[in-house]
């Protein structure tokens, strides 16, 4: 697909075994980067790791907690010692939880803000001075429909409110770092075919699929193709970009 030979990236929330992390780091891994399998959740992450290395790729493993500054300095830092550079940031650790305004508390909202927005500001600041000096790299986050559409499938407003308020953030700092050879970029997914989707009840699951041109959630694939092309030195004049990638469930 992409030449990620000699490019080192790091994929936040990347332990969970069915999520759409675990697929970016395999598919960045097959294009031949060295990856790095960052999560809070320990437990999936070495599977991971072990996957790719059997398949003859490179991988570390590390447990990071985005919301803490501390987790993020360390997690360049061991990524430093193992790989040596750092090219590829891919922000995909993120948290949801289906709640009316009307039930939500300041606890709900601060800790989504907490994982989706705060924790990306602290991984990617974590990383840039290393990017600047190799006057090289690329960040993706992942944003969501719901950021654009105001929700509809699964999250509350604090979701969609910090999937917006990722998008500012990108297109500002892809200003900010446009001339250190750094691309900073979103894609904004619709429904994928992950446990959320499963766990859906049959009804709630025929109104989504009937709002969906395509008529089909999006697979994991498909994001994490995008997110490679988005990550090669191929996408080099794009930046401050999100990519819808939603079956037609919204267009911009
Ligand atoms: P998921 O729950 O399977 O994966 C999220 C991962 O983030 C988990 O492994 C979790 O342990 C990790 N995480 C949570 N808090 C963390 C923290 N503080 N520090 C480090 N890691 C932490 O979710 P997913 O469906 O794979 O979603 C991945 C990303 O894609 C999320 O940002 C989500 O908002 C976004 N997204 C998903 C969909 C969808 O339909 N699944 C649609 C649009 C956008």
């Amino acid at each position: 697909m992409f030449d990620l030979k000699e490019r080192v990236a790091i994929i936040t929330g990347s332990g969970s075994k069915k999520g759409i992390g675990r697929t970016i780091a395999l598919t960045l891994a097959e294009q031949g980067a060295a990856v790095v399998i960052a999560d809070i959740n320990f437990d999936g992450v070495q599977d991971t790791v072990n996957e790719i290395k059997e398949a003859g790729g490179k991988a570390l493993g590390i447990e990071l907690n985005v919301t803490s500054k501390d987790s993020c300095d360390a997690m360049v830092k061991k990524t430093l010692e193992e790989f040596g550079r750092i090219d590829i940031l891919i922000n995909n650790a993120g948290i949801s939880q289906k709640v009316t305004v009307q039930d939500m508390t300041l606890e709900d909202i601060t800790r989504v803000f907490n994982v989706n927005m705060f924790g990306l500001f602290l991984c990617t600041q974590a990383v840039l001075e290393t990017m600047k000096d190799q006057k090289y790299g690329r960040i993706i986050s992942l944003s969501s429909v719901s950021a654009k559409r105001g929700g509809g499938v699964f999250g509350g407003p604090h979701y969609s409110a910090s999937k917006a308020a990722v998008l500012g953030f990108s297109k500002n700092l892809a200003r900010e770092v446009a001339l250190d050879g750094i691309t900073v970029n979103c894609v904004a997914p619709g429904l994928v075919n992950t446990e959320i989707w499963k766990s859906l009840p049959e009804e709630d699951a025929k109104s989504v699929i009937d709002s969906i041109p395509m008529g089909r959630p999006g697979e994991v694939k498909e994001i994490a193709a995008t997110i490679a092309f988005l990550a090669s030195k191929e996408a080099s004049y794009i930046t401050g970009e999100e990519i819808d990638i939603n079956g037609g469930s919204h267009m911009d």
